[in-house]
């Protein structure tokens, strides 16, 4: 499909959720890279804080709008990332209906107008369609182990069946579609009561509550510092030609959530206690992607180590908790 570029070396983008945690990093590397960028979010879990340094840049606009209500829009679009959807299990588990419908009416209402625009199009998948893998590491032809009925399934069945829009339009070659499917990310901007790991433990040790682990702690995730994750979402959007499958983008490295537990004490002035409480209904208990597709398609690998990102992450949490007094963690 033809790719256009319509005003001069600068593309005019379109990020839906780019009031949110990735998408906010996703609005600041397009604009820093001199694109137009223009930022569509409801706010149901981000916040206009979230680019609020950026209201005011001359090439970033910013548009209050579900993306499950049809959206138009006047100036032509280049490409257009739908990172618009609750990621956090206890935020999509609040409003399941509508995070299907965000991942399934949603998603079409944006692939329509990628059509409408001969637009380039980005969604974000996840690694929630393997499920609770039996396959480990997981690759992208592994078809999952996801429960359709589980309280998780308004968001991996929504992602999956968004894959399916996806790739249906790709294949009747009415839109340029291409679908990262993305592993746990973190960083500067995640929500501190988004529920999340790595936010709720980093928020909790400093605001001197005992860390909450789930389960016996010994099911493991691989985390992705965020910009490492943005970089792998431009690789795979400008990428010529669309490789056609999905991509995995994630860190590889492992870890049990009782070593990301130690890891954040060990980073904090006056560590707390660990609790155990019970472990949440078909909480996966492993996960690391196989990026084998992400460096052989994009020469894409990430490259900031997680003691490193959890740095900054601590560093940048102590700084907006200060802002905040007596933040809760949920
Ligand atoms: P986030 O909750 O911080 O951001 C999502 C953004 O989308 C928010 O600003 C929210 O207000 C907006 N949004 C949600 N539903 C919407 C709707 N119907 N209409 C308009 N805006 C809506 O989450 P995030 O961590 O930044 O995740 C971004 C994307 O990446 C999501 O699609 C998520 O599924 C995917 N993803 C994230 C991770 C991760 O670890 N962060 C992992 C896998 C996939
Ligand atoms: N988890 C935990 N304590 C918390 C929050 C999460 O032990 O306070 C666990 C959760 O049960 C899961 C892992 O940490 O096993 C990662 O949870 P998260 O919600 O960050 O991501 P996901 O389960 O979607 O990968």
């Amino acid at each position: 499909m033809l790719h256009v570029n319509r005003r001069g070396n600068r593309k005019t983008v379109l990020v839906a959720g780019g009031a949110g945690f990735v998408g906010s990093h996703l609005c600041d590397a397009l604009l820093g890279r001199g694109d137009f960028v223009i930022c569509v979010d409801s706010y149901i879990t981000g916040s206009p804080d979230n680019v609020r340094p950026l209201t005011n840049h001359p090439r970033f606009r910013l548009i209050e709008k579900d993306i499950c209500q049809f959206l138009e829009i006047d100036e032509p679009l280049d490409q257009i990332y739908n990172l618009a959807c609750a990621a956090s299990p206890p935020q999509y588990q609040a409003d399941p209906v509508h995070t299907m419908m965000t991942c399934v009416a949603g998603t079409g209402n944006l692939l329509a107008l990628a059509e409408r625009h001969a637009a380039s199009f980005l969604q974000a998948s996840t690694s929630e369609v393997y499920g609770d893998p039996v396959e480990h590491p997981q690759r992208e032809d592994y078809r999952g182990n996801v429960s359709c009925t589980g309280p998780r399934a308004c968001y991996d069945e929504g992602k999956r069946a968004a894959e399916a829009l996806c790739f249906d339009m790709l294949r009747a070659g009415r839109v340029d579609a291409r679908v990262p499917r993305i592993f746990n990310t973190y960083g500067p901007r995640m929500q501190a009561n988004d529920g999340r790991i790595v936010s709720n433990l980093i928020v909790q040790a400093l605001s001197g509550n005992p860390l909450t682990i789930y389960g016996s702690g010994l099911q493991t995730r691989s985390f992705c510092y965020v910009t490492d994750l943005v970089g792998g979402l431009m690789a795979l959007m400008d990428r010529r030609p669309n490789p056609g499958v999905p991509v995995n983008l994630g860190n590889p490295g492992e870890f049990t959530i009782n070593e990301l537990a130690q890891m954040i004490r060990a980073m904090v002035p006056n560590p707390t206690e660990i609790v155990y409480e019970p472990l949440p209904t078909d909480d996966p208990q492993r996960r690391r992607p196989d990026i084998a597709r992400a460096i052989e398609l994009l020469d894409w690998r990430p490259t900031v180590p997680l003691a490193e990102g959890l740095n900054y992450t601590v560093e940048w949490f102590t700084n907006s908790l200060a802002k905040r007094p007596r933040p809760q963690a949920t």
